[in-house]
């Protein structure tokens, strides 16, 4: 049994703060208030100090760091992470499991092997592993289409779409707790509209999630967010925007409609929301790039066909036409060799007059060189958009975090310390109760988790103490691997893991 003395509450519903006191008992918790505390209990005194929920990450890459029992997320005081975001989860893996682990690598960091090949699975391995968070699970449209069809583009065979719709049914069933596309990535961006209604009427009959990364941030946004409307539409599921931005300058306009867009879905009916992380870069794989045709059989495909002189021009000129960022805001995040780490943190202005080619050159030998595995870091986003983003109604913030060998987007250690410390705190762009609804009551809402994200009696013992006053991220671009400050203690169902 334990007692949080005499701290700030905050309750995760969106609640203004009050003073009061918080009882622990074999993971739950039991009371909140001024009342006296049981003589038996563990006094811990939180004088001064901030008491809240657990934080709820729904928009994380954390498939196999939290089998690992990484600390990159409890130390920030995240206790529940949904995976499987962005297309990518490590299950099913179908008959070729190695293929979906190809899939997957460049975000999902995985072992050598997994071993696991279902939902049921990989859910019961995580929840036997997993000391420092509950874990939720979204199946991914990548790795799902890949189990069933291998990487090849285009429309499914008949049967192959009864396949997939099949697994998607079973893990749902299983407890994944939805569905998620990246429609900007090989194979799943290939899928015909046909193929996506399908999955998520699949989704929509358990009530589940469907969160898409979808096709465009850049200069087909607001075409983006129309098509997920039309679907979420017709499919009649709950539609998870996923980290919403107006990527390059020449798209910042379009953020304020994109917004206003969303708004009226709702009007109409439509169940949307949206989340984003609070860095204004963002960072994925090298080969998004590139027009996703050219990774149509995988990464040996892509080679072969950069190495095509007839081909390699049209590569290029697609590939400059589609980005949206300028050369010197685009980052070597990581390289899959040893040699190839001398380009990290280095962006593709300084490489190309280094080594004398064309920016879009230079992308292409690095890929080259390191057979495809390449992580970039990219300048995405203005302030002022920012601030409009994590201030909407409809936002919940995530960290999109990802581990990767170089240098990982601070995001991965720093996105809720520096929502509290930063943004809310120094900037004031929120109150602090309001920020830590959106990544406590909002997202666990959102998800149906039930007694999570919530301080009342009867609720999961997931609880953060922190110093308001002290809250802050280390993580920088330069030196990310760092700890935050001001956060004391970390409670997962009652047990202490920070
Ligand atoms: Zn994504």
């Amino acid at each position: 049994m334990i007692h949080l003395h005499n701290g700030t509450v905050i309750d995760g519903t969106g609640a203004e703060p009050k003073r009061a006191g918080v009882l622990i008992e074999d993971g739950v918790i039991t009371a909140i208030g001024q009342a006296a505390p049981p003589a038996e209990a563990r006094l811990i005194d939180c004088t001064g100090l901030t008491i809240t929920p657990g934080f709820i990450d729904i928009h994380s890459h954390s498939d196999v760091m939290v089998l690992e029992n990484d600390r990159a997320k409890a130390d920030q005081g995240v206790t529940t992470e949904v995976v499987g975001n962005c297309g990518f989860s490590p299950y099913p893996c179908g008959a070729d499991a190695a293929a979906v682990r190809r899939y997957g690598h460049a975000i999902l960091a995985g072992g050598e092997s997994w071993g696991w090949q279902s939902a049921a699975e990989y859910l019961d391995y995580a929840r036997r592993q997993s000391r420092l968070c509950s874990v939720w699970s979204l199946v991914g449209h990548g790795s799902l289409r890949i189990a069933t069809m291998g990487p090849r583009q285009g429309a499914p065979e008949p049967a192959e779409m009864d396949r997939m719709e099949g697994i998607l049914e079973e893990s749902l069933q299983a407890g994944s707790c939805g569905f998620s596309t990246g429609l900007m990535y090989a194979p799943g961006s290939s899928a015909p509209r046909e193929e996506l209604v399908r999955l998520c009427r699949v989704t929509a009959k358990h009530g589940k999630v469907y969160a898409t990364h979808m096709r465009s941030y850049t200069h087909q946004l607001l075409e983006s967010i129309e098509e997920q409307l039309d679907l979420a539409r017709e499919a009649g599921c709950r539609l998870q925007i996923s980290h919403l931005q107006a990527v390059g300058r020449a798209n910042w306009s379009k953020q304020a409609q994109a917004l206003e867009r969303l708004e009226q879905a709702r009007a109409e009916g439509i169940d949307v929301a949206f989340d984003s992380y609070p860095y204004l870069a963002g960072s994925t794989v090298l080969t998004q790039l590139l027009p996703q045709w050219t990774l149509d059989g995988g990464i040996p495909a892509m080679l072969s066909r950069l190495a095509d002189t007839t081909l390699r021009p049209r590569i290029a000129e697609e590939t400059i036409a589609q980005t949206a960022q300028q050369w010197n805001d685009i980052f070597v995040a990581a390289t899959g060799s040893a040699e190839g780490a001398r380009w990290v943190g280095r962006n593709f202005v300084e490489i190309a007059e280094e080594r004398g080619v064309e920016p879009v050159e230079a992308v292409f030998e690095i890929l080259e060189e390191e057979n495809g595995d390449v992580n970039m870091l990219s300048f995405n986003q203005c302030d002022d958009n920012l601030r409009k983003l994590l201030q909407h109604p409809l936002c919940t913030v995530i960290s999109d975090g990802f581990y990767v060998k170089g240098r990982p987007h601070p995001r991965l250690y720093g996105t809720f310390p520096c929502l509290l410390g930063e943004m809310a705190r120094e900037r004031g762009w929120l109150p602090l109760h309001d920020a830590v609804h959106r990544i406590t009551g909002k997202p666990a809402e959102r998800f149906g988790m039930r007694g999570r994200g919530v301080l009342r009696p009867g609720a999961a013992a997931d609880v953060v103490v922190f110093d308001a006053a002290a809250i802050r991220a280390r993580a920088t671009y330069e030196s990310p691997q760092q700890k935050p400050e001001g956060i004391r203690f970390v409670f997962r169902e009652g047990a202490q893991i920070t």
